[in-house]
């Protein structure tokens, strides 16, 4: 589940290895996270182009090559890796781009995430892509608007902090992470927020993405591909104690997405 900070921390990785080399080589080892053109032309589309830059947007990776864009939406289990030499593909791999230097593996154990090819700059085939909110760094995206934009939507906090409409590139586990240090429980509706708790929301939402992103610097692509989502303080650690108050960390399961929570800390 890489969210915003892993991958821009991916993206800076990917681009140190591999901007300015030439493809020669793409492998599709699996269909089906290839989507909106044939494997063939998802082949003859890479090969011989560059690699010109990687960037993270929202929960997409982005990795551009000279007439065209590499789109990744990893969802949950997506993952990125760069190794010096070719190796046989696992059952786990995806697909790999080589060049002279590098092998890029994308790899997904669940095979949800969804992969393009495009004419470089134009995302309209790319699923859920249009109509995203600005991303919680966005110069744009002032306190102020922050608040306005909150009035728009309905339903339970966390749903809409993790609602890429609103803001994107939060998923399941930084939201958690977010309302922990906003003191603000999941499950509170945002019609219900005071301005000043929208205000701390806003802090929260910076403080803690930010952190997380430091922390990921520090951390080498196979470390990220391997997620050990160490730093994390509440998310993923139900029945633990609360690290602000000491008491005892809530769960809650809905559909394939967990929620902890503490109960004395978020109101
Ligand atoms: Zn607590």
């Amino acid at each position: 589940m890489p969210e915003l900070p892993e991958l821009e921390v991916i993206s800076a990785h990917l681009t140190n290895l591999l901007v300015g080399e030439s493809i020669t080589k793409v492998s599709v080892h699996n269909p089906l996270v290839i989507h909106g053109l044939p494997i063939d032309d998802f082949i003859q589309g890479a090969i011989n182009e560059r690699f010109d830059s990687f960037r993270a947007d929202g929960k997409f990776l982005i990795a551009s090559l000279e007439n065209h864009d590499l789109v990744v939406n990893p969802m949950l289990t997506g993952r990125f890796r760069v190794i010096p030499r070719h190796k046989k593909p696992t059952k786990v791999d995806m697909f790999s781009i080589q060049t002279s230097g590098h092998t890029f593996w994308y790899s997904d154990t669940k095979k949800m995430g969804r992969v393009y090819l495009v004419t470089r700059g134009d995302y309209s085939n790319v699923a859920g892509f249009a109509n995203r909110g600005p991303s919680p760094f966005d110069t744009i995206l002032t306190s102020n608007f922050f608040q306005e934009r909150l009035k728009h939507h309905t339903g339970q906090i966390k749903n809409v902090l993790r609602n890429q409409r609103f803001v994107k590139g939060i998923g399941n586990a930084y939201a958690d992470e977010i309302l922990l240090y906003a003191g603000i429980s999941p499950f509170r509706k945002c019609s219900s927020l005071s301005h000043d708790e929208v205000e701390q929301l806003y802090t929260a939402m910076k403080k803690v993405l930010i952190k997380i992103y430091d922390i990921l610097q520090t951390r080498t692509l196979d470390d990220i591909a391997v997620e050990k989502r160490d730093f994390l303080m509440i998310h993923n650690r139900g029945g633990e104690i609360c690290p602000l108050c000491g008491g005892r960390v809530s769960e809650v399961r809905a559909n394939r997405y967990k929620t902890n929570y503490c109960q004395t800390c978020q109101k």
